[in-house]
This record gives structure tokens, C-alpha cells and sequence, in this order.
């Protein structure tokens, strides 16, 4: 059935195959959020467009873990964390490359979320929270992980008559001839729908399965591997970008670090592709192809992500898809090492030998050991500063793997205000689009993520409430 939509009575002749007021692109948590916030707010004609066959996005196969402070759960406990405690170490986590206002909002409404989460959705929390990300003992854990959160909001959904069209992918974003945002192009089951809306809500997650997107943002990133959820592939970005907004923060993102040969050769699944072990060993010492050392090992950043850096500098001025790590005995037995998909390291009894193994020339490899050798015997690392404390020659059997950088959470996306409202980039608001989630810019970093799409979810499904009730 095709039907004009009411709401849209100066978006010229367009004609709809279905209406509602508010649309919102994607099912994970920025999304769901949305949804509950703008129903419980009176919007009753919801429809959430999702492209996969299953509810969630990545929070449902999530560790299920939220930052936030003065819950229910802290105030039993005792706890007391505050504001600015939190808001310090988040910044300082993310080495202040997050906007300031929004920041503080992540914060600042990370215990409310985790409140409404147990008094709203009814989601199963343990009754304890832990360190993590830092001192503050503000990590908030799902009961059951992720998964912990799929019963409760089919409940909420049910309840509140709110449909999810499944299998149905958001295409374009259709706008007036004012430049308003009046509805929302799908492809469902081959065919393509034109869905009416007084606003839109775009909560289609990051882009950590689309790495040649991540090269168009930032061409520092080419060449990085992927390895997130195949939902994540940026469409909310492109789409919203499509119809003028502003994009931002696309350096900033998340960087694991794993198994080169099992995350390519063996297709081998993230987890098989674990080497963090022997990354984040303490003797560990990182060569590029030609066997050469190039940066101080330590230098390592929040959860190792000032290393994404060197790590792709090198790279690229050696035109190499990855780098080695390399490990004494001692240290391989120390951290028990053990290689995905029943895979052994390359080891060898000595720099020559494993130089072989490498495909390097073994002079350079031998040279490389004796020079980082004595300086770990001085105490002075003269050619990287590596600091004396963690310098200790490696001696015995030698052990290495190739390694290279793979995208994990995004940061960087569509700009929005307090409001949740997408901005371009002279900061005016797309009227009648809101986002919310990873597809958004830079309000959170890691551990603070899906407290941040939750709380950013029901900013944007409040404000798209009271645009729809007529207001801002
Ligand atoms: C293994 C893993 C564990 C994690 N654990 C934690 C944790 O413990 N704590 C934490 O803070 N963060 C964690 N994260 C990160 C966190 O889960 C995500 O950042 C968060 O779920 C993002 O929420 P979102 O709503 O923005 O996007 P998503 O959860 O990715 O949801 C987006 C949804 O939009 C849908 N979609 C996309 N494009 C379209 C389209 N064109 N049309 C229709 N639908 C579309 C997708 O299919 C998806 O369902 C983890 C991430 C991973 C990969």
C-alpha cells in the first residue's frame, strides 16, 4: 500500500509505503534505548528498522560491562565515586581527545542509565561493581554478559507494541525540499520501501567491519585488519553524511592488536587470534620486517592504544601488513603463551636460527639483539628511551609472532549536540535527525561505551519526543 504521509505535507509529492513518527535505524542498545525513552514519552507510532535477523547488535554478544557511579548497586555497596573522579580518568583515558560537554554528559548520566537499565528494562545486574579502566570501582556487570539484556527488552518491546521490521536495511535518509529529514529508504526482502517519519533516530552502530571505511576517514588507517561484528558497517554514517552531516574524531578509535597469520592465512576467528600475551609481555621487544627495533616498547597509552601509532607509522614506511613481536624463554613461560587454532609460535635457540624462521637476513637479526641486549644491560636504551626498569636482555630460546593492528570499537562519526540532534559542519542541526551509539562522535572511550549508547539512546529518543510533540 502506498500512503501519503500527513506529517510530512511539505516534503513535496513523495508518497510512502508506510508511516510512523519516529523510525529508528538500528536494534542494539543506542537504538532500543531510543525507542523505550520516546514511547515512555508519549511517541506511539515507533518503528525500528533493523538489517539483521536477530535483536541487540553488538551489546548482546557484549561482556556486558558499564562504567557509572552512584547507582543503586554503588550506594548498597557503599561506593561512593564522583563526577569529577570519573569524568578525570575518562579524559585522561582517552588523552583529551573527547569534546569536553559531551564527555561530561556520558558521565554524568552513566549511573541514571544503569538505574533505568534495572528499574525500566528490569536487566539482571550482579550485586557488585569492580575496578577496571582505572582505580574507581565503577565497572557494572550484566548478569549473563550481553546476553543478559535480550529478554528484558523483548519484554519492554512487547509490552509497549514497539515493532522491529528484522532483515530490513536502512538505505537512505529522504529529506525535503526544506532540507528536513522526512522519512527513511529500506531494502526488505529485495524490495524497496519508502517509510514516512516525523524523525529519525540513526543508531546503526560503528564501522569496526568496514576497514576500507576506516581508510576513507583517516588513510593512516589503511591496511588495517577487521574484525568486528558484520553488522558494523558504518551505514548510519554514510547515510547521514549523505544528507549533509558533519562527520568527526574518526582517528579515534579502538585498536586490538592480534595474530597476523591466524586473523588472515587461517581465517581464524578474533578470539583464535588472541597474541596479547605476548604483546603485552613484559620482555616483549617489536621488530619490523627487516628485523630492525623502531620505538620504545612502553610507550603503550590507555590499554595500549598510544601504540597504534608507531605501529602503523611503521608499517606503512616499510609498505608491511605487520610487524613481530619477540620473546626470551623466560618471559614466553611467564606469561604461558599459547597460540590460537593449536598453532605453535616460531621458536628457534637462537637470533640466527630464528632469523631464518622469519625470512630476515640473520646478521640484522643478530645485530638488532646484541645492540638492545647491551643497552638492557647498561640500563640505557639510547635509541628508543625505553625505560631502564623494563629492560632485560633476552636470553635462551627465542619466540615470535607477526602481529598487526585490527579495528575495535569506533569513535569517531556524525556530530551531534546536547541534544542528540546531527549536526553538519557548521554545527546547525539536520532538523528531524537524531543519533545516538557508536555511530556518533566521541562522547566515551573504552569502558564507558555502552553506558554512553544507552545514555545517548534516550537523549536522542527524548528529544525526538518533544520535536515530534512540537517542541525544539
Ligand atoms: C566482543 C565485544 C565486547 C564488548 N564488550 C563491551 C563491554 O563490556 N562494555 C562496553 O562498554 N562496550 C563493549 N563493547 C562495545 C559495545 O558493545 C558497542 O560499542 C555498542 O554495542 C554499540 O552500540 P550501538 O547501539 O551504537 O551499535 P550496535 O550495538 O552495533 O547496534 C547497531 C545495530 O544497527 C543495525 N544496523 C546497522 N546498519 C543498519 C542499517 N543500514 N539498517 C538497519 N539496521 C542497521 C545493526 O545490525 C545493529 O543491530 C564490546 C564490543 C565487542 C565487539
Amino acid at each position: 500500500m502506498v500512503l501519503a504521509c500527513s506529517a510530512c505535507a511539505s516534503g513535496g509529492n513523495r508518497t510512502f509505503n508506510q508511516e510512523a513518527d519516529l523510525v529508528i535505524i538500528g536494534a542494539g542498545p543506542a537504538g532500543l534505548a531510543a525507542a523505550v525513552e520516546a514511547a515512555d514519552r508519549g511517541v506511539k507510532r515507533i518503528l525500528i528498522l533493523e538489517k539483521m535477523p536477530y535483536l541487540g547488535g553488538t551489546a548482546f554478544v557484549s561482556h556486558g560491562l558499564l562504567a557509572g557511579y552512584e547507582t543503586q548497586i554503588t550506594k548498597a555497596l557503599g561506593i561512593h565515586d564522583t563526577e569529577e573522579a570519573l569524568y578525570a580518568l575518562l579524559n585522561e583515558n582517552a588523552e583529551y581527545r573527547l569534546d569536553p560537554m559531551m564527555a561530561r554528559i556520558t558521565v554524568r548520566q552513566s549511573g541514571p542509565t544503569i538505574d533505568w537499565l534495572i528499574d525500566r528494562i528490569k536487566v539482571p545486574f550482579l550485586p557488585a561493581t569492580r575496578r577496571g579502566y582505572g582505580s574507581p570501582t565503577m565497572m557494572h556487570t550484566i548478569e549473563g554478559g550481553g546476553q543478559g539484556l535480550r529478554e528484558p527488552f523483548i519484554r519492554v518491546l512487547e509490552e509497549g507494541g514497539i515493532p522491529v521490521l528484522f532483515e530490513t536495511r536502512a538505505t537512505k535518509l529522504i529529506r525535503s525540499a526544506e532540507d528536513r529529514i522526512i522519512g527513511v529508504e529500506a531494502v526488505s526482502g529485495g524490495k524497496t520501501l519508502a517509510i514516512g517519519a516525523k524523525a529519525v533516530v540513526v543508531a546503526t552502530g560503528g564501522y569496526s567491519a568496514n576497514n576500507r571505511l576506516a581508510e576513507v576517514l583517516d588513510p593512516f588507517y589503511r591496511d588495517v585488519l577487521q574484525t568486528g561484528l558484520s553488522s558494523s558497517t558504518g551505514d548510519g554514517l554514510i547515510m547521514a553524511s549523505a544528507a549533509g552531516a558533519g562527520v568527526s574524531s574518526t582517528r579515534l578509535l579502538s585498536l586490538d592488536f592480534k595474530d597476523y597469520e591466524i586473523i588472515t592465512a587461517h581465517n581464524g576467528s578474533s578470539d583464535a587470534a588472541n597474541c596479547n600475551p605476548i604483546m603485552s609481555a613484559p620482555g616483549v621487544i617489536y621488530l619490523n620486517p627487516q628485523g630492525l627495533r623502531f620505538m620504545n616498547e612502553k610507550n603503550l597509552g590507555f590499554m595500549f592504544q598510544r601504540l597504534g601509532e608507531p605501529f602503523f607509522r611503521e608499517m606503512h614506511r616499510t609498505n608491511s601488513p605487520f610487524l613481530w613481536a619477540v620473546v626470551d624463554q623466560e618471559t614466553f613461560t611467564a606469561v604461558s603463551a599459547k597460540r590460537g587454532l593449536n598453532l605453535e609460535y616460531l621458536n628457534a635457540a637462537g637470533p640466527g636460527e630464528l632469523a631464518s624462521l622469519m625470512g630476515i637476513t640473520p646478521q640484522v637479526l643478530e645485530d638488532t639483539l646484541a645492540v638492545y641486549n647491551l643497552a638492557a644491560a647498561a640500563g640505557r636504551d639510547e635509541e628508543f628511551n625505553r625505560p631502564a626498569a623494563t629492560l632485560k636482555p633476552l636470553s635462551g630460546r627465542l619466540y615470535a609472532v607477526k602481529f598487526a593492528p585490527v579495528l575495535g570499537i569506533t569513535y569517531g562519526g556524525l556530530l551531534k549536540n546536547e541534544k542528540a540532534q546531527v549536526l553538519r559542519l557548521d554545527e546547525t542541526p539536520i532538523e528531524g535527525l537524531y543519533c545516538a551509539g557508536e555511530v556518533s562522535a566521541s562522547t566515551a572511550w573504552m569502558g564507558w561505551t555502552l553506558s554512553s549508547c544507552f545514555s545517548w539512546g534516550r537523549i536522542a529518543g527524548a528529544s525526538a519526543a518533544e520535536f515530534i510533540r512540537g517542541g525544539a
